[in-house]
């Protein structure tokens, strides 16, 4: 099948990117692996078939993100989606401990990688034809949990997650009328390399992030990327500016643990 569109997916070696990119594959769509390890985005481009693009990108970085993207423009003529994914975990630790260049780094990934993939792609964006059913295009960000609760000793990456939400709103209403819409999913706690990190520093128990989940566990990869690729596909056509939790009832829980065990 020869493809003239893909969808950028960053971070996309690992995790929920590549979960995403799978997920993609498996409908048909050409995507393109955006990574800091640009070895491990080739070879899982290379799993997922020749007409898929795996490419070394640091989202922080202009000039990486602009060549990375003119790569891309190379082999596919129309971006029809973009997955802002890239990301890392936070310094872990008490705020008034927080060093400055760790902090700073948790917001450049996240928020400045955010504004410098989504303001490339958008340019382009803005400039393809308008389809009917897709528009010009469709984003999708990573929010998370910490996007709408505040999480203790996680100051940076909540301040990062919250910043993804404000720009998810204003890139909507800025393109909206230009047919990108532009959405965040808010995951919960989800079984990756990210979280395996911070289980193994002790800043998280997986037990009791299960014991206060009301669905009662983790979730997996590849049911944040279910979430995303309806976002980005035409079914979500009416959907824009919205931050969709998928959390397992995290955000709506507000009762004790008890409760939970004592409702059935
Ligand atoms: P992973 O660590 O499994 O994967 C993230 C990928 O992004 C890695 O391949 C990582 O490379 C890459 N990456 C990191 N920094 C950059 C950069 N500057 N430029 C390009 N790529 C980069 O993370 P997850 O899949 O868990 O997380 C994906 C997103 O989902 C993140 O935004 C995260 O905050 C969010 N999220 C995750 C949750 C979870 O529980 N896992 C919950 C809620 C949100 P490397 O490994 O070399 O750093």
């Amino acid at each position: 099948m020869t493809h003239t569109s893909c969808t950028l997916i960053t971070g996309g070696a690992d995790g929920i990117g590549w979960a995403t990119a799978q997920q993609l594959a498996s409908q048909g769509q050409a995507v393109a692996l955006l990574d800091l390890r640009a070895d491990l985005a080739h070879a899982r481009a290379a799993e997922l078939g020749a007409h898929h693009l795996g490419l070394g990108c640091d989202v922080t970085d202009e000039a990486s993100v602009h060549t990375a993207l003119a790569r891309v423009l190379q082999r596919f003529a129309r971006i029809s989606g973009l997955v802002n994914n890239a990301g890392i975990g936070d310094q872990t630790g008490a705020t008034i401990d927080q060093q400055l260049a760790a902090f700073d780094r948790v917001l450049a990934v996240h928020l400045r990688g955010c504004f410098l993939m989504s303001q490339a792609v958008g340019q382009h964006m803005l400039r393809q034809a308008c389809d009917a059913k897709t528009g010009r295009g469709a984003i999708v960000n990573l929010g998370s949990i910490a996007s709408l609760t505040g999480l203790p000793m996680r100051n940076a990456y909540s301040a990062a997650k919250a910043g993804i939400v404000g720009m998810t709103r204003a890139m909507a209403s800025e393109w909206a009328r230009a047919g990108i819409r532009v959405n965040a999913v808010a995951p919960g706690y989800v079984r990756t390399a990210l979280v395996a990190a911070l289980v193994e520093e002790g800043a998280l128990d997986m037990g009791a992030i299960a014991q206060r989940t009301p669905l009662g566990r983790m979730a997996e990869p590849d049911e944040i990327a279910e979430v995303i690729g309806f976002l980005l596909s035409p079914q979500a056509s009416f959907i824009t500016g919205a931050v969709v939790p998928v959390d397992g009832g995290w955000t709506a829980f507000g009762g004790t643990e008890a409760s939970l065990s004592a409702a059935h």
